[in-house]
């Protein structure tokens, strides 16, 4: 058998995280397979749809990295054939119709409510003929489901879910304005699209009981089902916005990288073993129903920062360059030219250890891409009349050295505290990191100076001088 997955998002205008772990998922168990992963878009809200909410949803796909084997499928476009199979089921006595109105059936709803029972469609024509049917009257077409007995859903997931079928009243397939309802075009599209796998949220099992039915008033095979787990936020209850990000874009934005949200999300609802670093090629070989966790999991921010930071020391400096160019702009008002570019890049390997996402990453950039003429209250504290006699030592050294690495670096340092500072390196280095970065903080700063070349540090250390003398 082929194994073909599916991932049906509604656009609704950005992609929770819970749904990007569900097509995380439903990707791996296809790939693991070597199957096919196919999505369709479940447009049939025409008053929200838009083509920039798909467009939402596939750049979310392939920021991830989550390629597809489809043209993504409009659910709506597939109406007719939606409908045709709820006149099948009418013609074969399997569905019929029910001209109840709205008002009669809050009625019956009322009625039951305040007798305690299950509200539920209380089957009025179901057992009718087209001869009693009202002229003129708007129907809707129900399925019939199984008056007795209980249902089962043997889950990947869950084991064996019962339900009595009692709960399972006769559901609407097709509306009276003769649309299709989502329970009918799910299960359609299901099957036409040849859905070996449906794995989802566990707030879709409910659902699933109903589907089955329709399944088998087609005598259709159903697919294997595999519910997860939902997404829970701190207090327990479903991660909202007031927790943090919770889209897809907004992670992005935020400055992760799609493969630590992925190992994240990946963690967050299925585990090996005790593995927390998992690449998503490894996922791909290890994937499995067996791994997937049976209770809710909560969202930890915490954690995923920390996975961010690992892929980002991991990261190629290249890439990382190219992802940061944005964030340059937006937290630091910075465009890299030719000579920041190739600077940064020397410096990235010190700098990406200092940073959690990439939003830090660009202030931690900061020094390597910004002339610094400006120096916050902390470093504006260690440039003073003594630093600047430290500095001027400093340069006169420095103009000197020809050969500018790290090693030769060290060494003018410590002679220049020696000389000036009593002996002490950190004299030198403190006012000469405020001259250098504008901060009191900053990667090693020897590497920091071979980076940035005799030429800037030289410039940098006498703006330092000229600012205390101003001052
Ligand atoms: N369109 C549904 C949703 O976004 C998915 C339904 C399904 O997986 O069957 O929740």
């Amino acid at each position: 058998m082929t194994v073909i997955t599916r991932f049906p998002p509604s656009p609704t205008g950005m992609m929770h995280i819970g749904n990007a772990r569900t097509a995380l998922f439903n990707y791996l168990y296809a790939r693991h397979n070597d199957g096919k992963f196919v999505i369709r878009i479940e447009d049939t809200d025409r008053a929200r749809h838009s083509d920039e909410a798909v467009d939402v949803i596939i750049d979310s796909l392939n920021w991830l990295g989550l390629d597809f084997d489809n043209t993504p499928t409009s659910q709506y476009a597939n109406k007719d054939r939606h409908i045709e199979v709820a006149q099948e089921l009418l013609t074969e006595g399997k569905a019929y119709k029910c001209y109840c109105s709205p008002e009669e059936l809050q009625e019956m709803r009322d009625s039951m409510k305040s007798e305690g029972r299950i509200v539920a469609y209380n089957n009025k024509w179901r057992d009718k003929n087209d001869s009693d049917a009202p002229a003129d009257t708007p129907y809707v077409i129900r399925i019939k489901s199984p008056l007795d007995g209980h249902s089962v859903v043997p889950d990947s997931v869950q084991g064996d879910v019962k339900v009595e079928n009692k709960q399972l009243d006769d559901m609407i397939i097709l509306r009276s304005d003769g649309t299709p309802t989502y329970m009918l075009a799910v299960v359609v599209d299901d099957y036409d699209m040849g859905i070996s796998h449906v794995i989802r949220g566990d707030d879709h099992l409910n659902n699933t009981f109903r589907q089955n039915v329709i399944y088998d008033a087609m005598g259709w095979d159903k697919p294997t089902y595999a519910h997860l787990p939902m997404i829970l936020g701190d207090g327990g209850g479903k991660l909202s916005k007031r927790h943090g990000a919770v889209s897809v874009d907004e992670f992005k934005q935020a400055g992760y990288l799609p493969e630590a949200v992925n190992n994240y999300l990946l963690r967050l609802g299925w585990g090996h073993g005790d593995d927390e670093i998992i690449s998503i090629e490894q996922a791909i070989k290890l994937f499995d129903f067996k791994g997937i966790t049976k209770s809710a999991a909560k969202f930890d921010y915490t954690k995923l920062e920390s996975l961010n930071a690992h892929y980002i020391v991991e990261a190629d400096n290249q890439r990382l360059l190219d992802l940061l160019t944005p964030f340059l702009k937006s937290e630091i008002d910075v465009e890299l030219n030719e000579t920041t570019a190739s600077r940064l890049l020397n410096g990235m390997n010190g700098i990406k250890e200092r940073a959690k996402t990439l939003v830090q990453l660009a202030h931690e950039a900061r020094l390597y891409c910004t002339d610094i003429t400006e120096y916050d209250d902390k470093a504006q504290k260690q440039l003073n009349t003594d630093s600047a006699i430290i500095f001027k030592g400093l340069l006169e050294n420095l103009k000197t050295l020809s050969d500018f690495n790290h090693d030769p670096l060290e060494a003018l340092c410590r002679d220049t505290a020696t000389a000036l500072a009593d002996d002490k390196l950190g004299k030198v280095m403190m006012p000469l990191r405020a001259a250098l970065t504008g901060t009191d903080k900053s990667p090693a700063l020897f590497e920091a100076m071979e980076v940035l070349g005799k030429d800037e540090t030289l410039i940098r250390i006498q703006n330092a001088i000229d600012f205390i003398e101003k001052s």
